[in-house]
Order: C-alpha cells, then sequence, then structure tokens
C-alpha cells in the first residue's frame, strides 16, 4: 500500500476559453492506479463559473489518467464535468465529441514563453535587435537565452513520462515562441493528452517565474508572428479510401460550415488569420497542397496516393479547446455520406 497524489484536472465554464484546474485527492493504492480504480469526486461549481451557489456541486468524472514524475506517487487524473445527476454539464465540451476509435488527430500547439508581460528575451522597451527570421529551429544564446530551452526540454519529459504521445517540438518563427506536437488515434486521445500537456507546461514554468502566453496574436498587429494550432486529421475512410470526389465533398462541407468552424476555432482568430504570415483570411475558405496560405492543406503526398491521406486544418489558433475542435471537425464530417 502506498499514498497516492491523485491531481484531479478539469476544464472550468469561464468563456470564451475554459482555464485548466486542479485539486489533490489522497488515496491508498497498492500500485499505480486503474483508470476504473480511480473515483468520480466533485468540487464547487460556484467558484469556477459552473454552478450557482445554491447549488453548487459539480462531479468530477475520470476519463484517463498519467504519471506525474514530479511528485512522489503523483497521478493526473483529466476529468469531464457533470452534474449530481451524471449527466454532462454544458461546460463539458469532451462529452460532445463523436466517439470513433478510427479517427485520428494530430494538434501542433504553438505558444509563447512570458516573462513580466513581454515574451521571454524581449528588451524592456521595444523590440529585439533580431527581428523574425533566425529564431524559428534556431541555435545560440543570443538568439534563444538560457532559460527557454531548459523549460522546453523539461515540459518534454513531463509529457513522455505521464506517457503523452509528443511527436516533436520545434523553436518558432518569433522570439520566445515554440511548438510541441501531439498525435493520437482515437477521436478523444490527443484532446485528452493537449490538455494536460498545457496543464504540464503551466505548472512547470511557475517554477521559473515564466507565464505561457496562450493567446494567438500576443504582439497585435505587428510583423510577430501568431500562435495556431493546426489540427491535423484523418478518418478511417480517408486513410484507405479517400479519392477525389469524396475528398472534394468534404471540403465542401468545410467550405459550407466555415462560420461553426471559426466559432469554437479560438477567440481574437481575427487577428491572426489576416491573410499574412501563412494564414488564410478568416471569412475565406479555400484548400490546397502543400499550401500554407490555405485553410486546409492537403500534404503533397495526398493527391497523388488517391486522396487517401490526413488533412490540416491550419485556422484553430492556440487558445482554442482541442475538445471543441475535434467535435467540430467529426461533426462536419459525418455530414458528408460515404459513397457506397
Ligand atoms: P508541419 O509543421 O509541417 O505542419 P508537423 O510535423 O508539425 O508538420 O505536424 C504534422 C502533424 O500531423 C503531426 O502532429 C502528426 O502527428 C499529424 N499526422 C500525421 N499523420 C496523421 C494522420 N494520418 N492523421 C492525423 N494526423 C496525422
Ligand atoms: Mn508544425
Ligand atoms: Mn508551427
Ligand atoms: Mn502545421
Amino acid at each position: 500500500m502506498a499514498k497516492y497524489k491523485l491531481e484531479y484536472i478539469w476544464l472550468d465554464g469561464y468563456k470564451p476559453v475554459p482555464n485548466i484546474r486542479g485539486k489533490t485527492l489522497i488515496k491508498d493504492f497498492d500500485s499505480f492506479p486503474t483508470l476504473e480504480q480511480i473515483p468520480n469526486w466533485g468540487f464547487d461549481g460556484s467558484s469556477t463559473q459552473q454552478a450557482e451557489g445554491h447549488s453548487s456541486d459539480c462531479i468530477l468524472k475520470p476519463v484517463a489518467r498519467y504519471l506525474d514524475s514530479t511528485v512522489k506517487n503523483g497521478v493526473i487524473v483529466m476529468c469531464e464535468v457533470l452534474h449530481p445527476d451524471l449527466t454532462p454539464h454544458s461546460t463539458n465540451a469532451r462529452a460532445t465529441i463523436l466517439d470513433d476509435p478510427e479517427t485520428w488527430f494530430g494538434f501542433e500547439q504553438e505558444y509563447f514563453l512570458y516573462k513580466d508581460g513581454q515574451p521571454l528575451g524581449f528588451p524592456k522597451e521595444g523590440f529585439p535587435k533580431e527581428g523574425q527570421g533566425r529564431y524559428y529551429c534556431g541555435v545560440g544564446y543570443g538568439l534563444m537565452g538560457d532559460i527557454a530551452r531548459k523549460i522546453v526540454n523539461e515540459h518534454l519529459d513531463l509529457c513522455l513520462d505521464a506517457g503523452i504521445n509528443h511527436e516533436g517540438i520545434n523553436a518558432e518563427v518569433a522570439k520566445g515562441q515554440w511548438e510541441f506536437q501531439i498525435f493520437g488515434k482515437g477521436s478523444k486521445k490527443a484532446a485528452d493528452e493537449m490538455w494536460v500537456a498545457r496543464y504540464l507546461l503551466m505548472r512547470l514554468c511557475e517554477k521559473y517565474g515564466v507565464d505561457v502566453n496562450w493567446h494567438c496574436k500576443p504582439l497585435g498587429a505587428t510583423d510577430w508572428n501568431g500562435s495556431g494550432m493546426h489540427s491535423n486529421f484523418s478518418t478511417r475512410y480517408l486513410r484507405e479510401v479517400g479519392g477525389k470526389e469524396y475528398f472534394e465533398a468534404l471540403m465542401a462541407a468545410f467550405d459550407k460550415y466555415k462560420a461553426e468552424h471559426i466559432l469554437v476555432y479560438g477567440p481574437d482568430n481575427h487577428m491572426r488569420l489576416t491573410g499574412l504570415h501563412e494564414t488564410q483570411s478568416i471569412d475565406k475558405f479555400n484548400y490546397g497542397v502543400s499550401n500554407r496560405g490555405a485553410s486546409i492543406r492537403l500534404p503533397h503526398h495526398m493527391p497523388k496516393n488517391g486522396y487517401k491521406g490526413y488533412l490540416e486544418d491550419r485556422r484553430p489558433n492556440s487558445q482554442g479547446d482541442p475538445y471543441k475542435i475535434a467535435s467540430r471537425i467529426l461533426e462536419t464530417i459525418a455530414t458528408v455520406p460515404v459513397p457506397k
């Protein structure tokens, strides 16, 4: 028997984007607990914009658990929020994702590290001497500073220890800006892991006196890049059958529902989707092979391969909720009949 520290984390009811909340429950287990062994718990929803004071109980239902290698016998427990009658809370976007073990998502999370209200490494006043150009995948103290890579590498190890399927990391185009990628098979897996990875990054940064700025255009209308969360997706049908006709019908549906997609692709996206800096304008929809100025990019091998493979939706931004994004993408795909 050992005392395990279960860190239950969930998304609160703040709009337009939820925040991650967490609290710890101590429980005895013989060994690292399975998901089934971890009980439901509760919290005061009146403190998270999820309930009124007179009836404030919300239920935490564990949906995935991860090793927390920074804490002795630590477990991170990702939860859905339910009403006391065990129906999903209106803020529970995960519950709206169509369950499909054959859908795969890959999210590319970009973000800025911030210190004292500025991107990490920016001078107190004005902008760095070196403009955009050399930071992307860059190296050297003058460009990258001495803290960022430490944070990024430590975060990667925390995620790998947790069992999160990180696929890679890179320094991004702006100073202080980075990216990591998470891939998962199953319609909810990558989204769960993305929220846990965000949580681990924010918690890690506490000890460095650094914040994570998830906003999609923290430097406003300057020449500095914004942050996205490109969302790569494929269904079994797209991977194994595809075809030009199906592909074009799918893109017509994405065009038809473009406004519905933008609604859940993260706040302030009009600041980022301007048609500049490798983006398409927010009110337009297009797709293109290897086109980084398109809403949806087809990897170059896709048309050659009979339109089989995966697609990259480049519009979701860094603050977008991967649950809502996955849910919307699957909803649009479901409107397109699969040829018999
Ligand atoms: P880029 O920066 O050129 O867009 P990345 O390597 O950063 O490329 O991201 C590509 C993403 O596509 C990765 O997250 C990867 O997991 C994902 N991906 C690859 N194959 C598939 C697939 N079949 N279905 C869904 N996502 C995929
Ligand atoms: Mn990328
Ligand atoms: Mn990128
Ligand atoms: Mn990309």
